[in-house]
C-alpha cells in the first residue's frame, strides 16, 4: 500500500488544487503519520511527466528517474544533515551532523529560485522538519515565502506547527494531516511485515509509521521489560524489578527522548489504561494487554490510580536526569507496587 491510499481523502484533496497551488503548504500532525512520505509523493505527483489517474507519480518518466536519484533539477529537500541518508561520507572530519536546518542550506535556495525551471515550470522545496530552524533560519526563510518566486511551491512537514514562527505559519496554507482510518493503517502495517498490527498501532496512538517502528526497536524492548514488571501488579518485586528495568535503559542508546524518560511515559499510558479500566471503559494503548489491565484494576480502586498517575507527571519531568537512575526505579515501582495492597479497613 502506498501513503496516496493511506491518506486517501487528503491525497485527493491535494490533487484536486494541482491547478491552483499555493505558494507554501504546511503539513502538519503527530509524528509518525507519514507527513513526509505524503509530501514526498506529492512533489513526485507534481514534477512527474505522466502522472497516473489517481495522480500518483509514474515511477518511470526521466523526472521521476531524476526524483528517485536526488538530483532532479527542480526540486530541493531541506533537511538536518543528521537526518540526510547520505552517511559515511565523513567530508566534515567526524564533525557531529547537525540536528538543525541551517541558515546555509536555507540561503543556497537563493539561486535556485531565481534561475527558469528546467521541466514543466515548477519548482518544488520540500523543508522537513519545518521546526527543526532557529529564528535567524527562520527569518531568512520568511523572507522568501513573503516575495514568492513564480511557478514554486514550498513544501513544509512539521510534527509541531504551533512551534513555527506565527509570521511563517501565516504564509502558509496549514493542511492538518489525521490520523489514517484504522483499517487503512492495519492494510499498511501489514504490509510493512508488522505481525500483531493492531497491538503497535494502539501503541502508538494511531500513527502507523510510527507503529512501524516501534515493532521490533529498542523501544520495543523498552516497552517489553517493562509490561513485564508492571503486569505482575500485586507480585511485584519492586527492588528487583528496578535492577532489571535499570539495566535495560542503561543497555538502550539511540533513540530521541533520554530512555529513562520513555520508559516512564509508557508507564504512564500504562497507568492511563489501568485508569481507563478502572472506569470499565475499552483501554486505549495497551490493547494486547486488556485482560490483565482489567484484572488489576480490579485489584486496585480508581482514587489510588488518579493519585499515582498524577505523581507520575513528576516523576517524568525527573526522568532525564535522575541522580541515581536504580534508586529512581525503585521509588517509582514501590509506588505502582502500593497500588495494589490491600485497602486498610476498619480504621
Ligand atoms: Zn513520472
Amino acid at each position: 500500500m502506498n501513503i496516496a491510499t493511506l491518506h486517501a481523502d487528503l491525497w485527493q484533496h491535494l490533487q484536486a488544487r494541482r491547478g491552483q497551488l499555493p505558494h507554501a503548504l504546511l503539513l502538519g500532525g503527530l509524528r509518525g503519520l507519514g507527513k513526509f512520505a505524503l509530501a514526498r509523493a506529492f512533489a513526485a505527483s507534481l514534477l512527474c511527466e505522466r502522472p497516473q489517474v489517481g495522480g500518483e507519480a509514474c515511477a518511470a518518466c526521466p523526472a521521476c528517474n531524476w526524483l528517485a536519484q536526488g538530483n532532479h533539477p527542480d526540486f530541493r529537500l531541506l533537511q538536518p544533515e543528521a537526518m540526510a541518508e547520505t552517511e559515511g561520507e565523513d567530508e566534515e572530519g567526524g564533525k557531529k551532523a547537525s540536528q538543525q536546518i541551517t541558515i546555509d542550506q536555507v540561503r543556497g535556495l537563493d539561486d535556485f529560485l531565481h534561475v527558469g525551471t528546467h521541466r514543466a515550470g515548477l519548482r518544488v522545496i520540500l523543508i522537513h522538519p519545518a521546526e527543526a530552524m532557529n529564528r535567524n533560519t527562520a527569518n531568512a526563510l520568511l523572507k522568501m515565502l513573503e516575495e514568492p518566486a513564480p511557478a514554486t511551491l514550498f513544501l513544509l512537514v512539521s510534527h509541531e506547527p504551533e512551534r513555527l514562527l506565527p509570521t511563517i505559519r501565516s504564509r502558509c496554507q496549514s493542511l492538518p494531516v489525521p490520523l489514517p482510518a484504522a483499517d487503512a493503517a492495519a492494510a499498511w502495517l501489514a504490509d510493512a511485515g508488522v505481525a500483531d498490527a493492531g497491538r503497535w498501532l494502539a501503541l502508538a496512538g494511531g500513527a502507523p509509521l510510527l507503529a512501524a517502528e516501534l515493532d521490533g526497536s529498542g523501544e520495543s524492548r523498552l516497552i517489553e521489560a517493562l509490561l513485564e514488571q508492571l503486569a505482575r501488579g500485586p507480585a511485584l518485586d519492586p527492588l528487583a524489578a528496578a535492577t532489571a528495568l535499570d539495566k535495560v535503559v542503561k543497555a538502550e542508546k539511540g533513540g530521541g527522548a533520554a530512555p529513562m524518560k520513555r520508559l516512564i511515559e509508557w508507564a504512564q499510558k500504562w497507568l492511563f489504561d489501568l485508569s481507563l479500566a478502572a472506569a470499565h471503559l475499552p483501554v486505549r494503548y495497551f490493547v494486547g494487554e486488556r485482560t490483565r489491565i482489567e484484572q488489576l484494576a480490579a485489584a486496585s480502586d480508581a482514587a489510588r490510580l488518579l493519585a499515582f498517575g498524577r505523581k507520575s507527571l513528576q516523576y517524568r519531568r525527573h526522568a532525564e536526569h535522575p541522580l541515581n537512575s536504580r534508586l529512581f526505579l525503585e521509588d517509582f515501582l514501590l509506588g505502582y507496587a502500593a497500588l495494589f495492597a490491600p485497602r486498610q479497613e476498619g480504621r
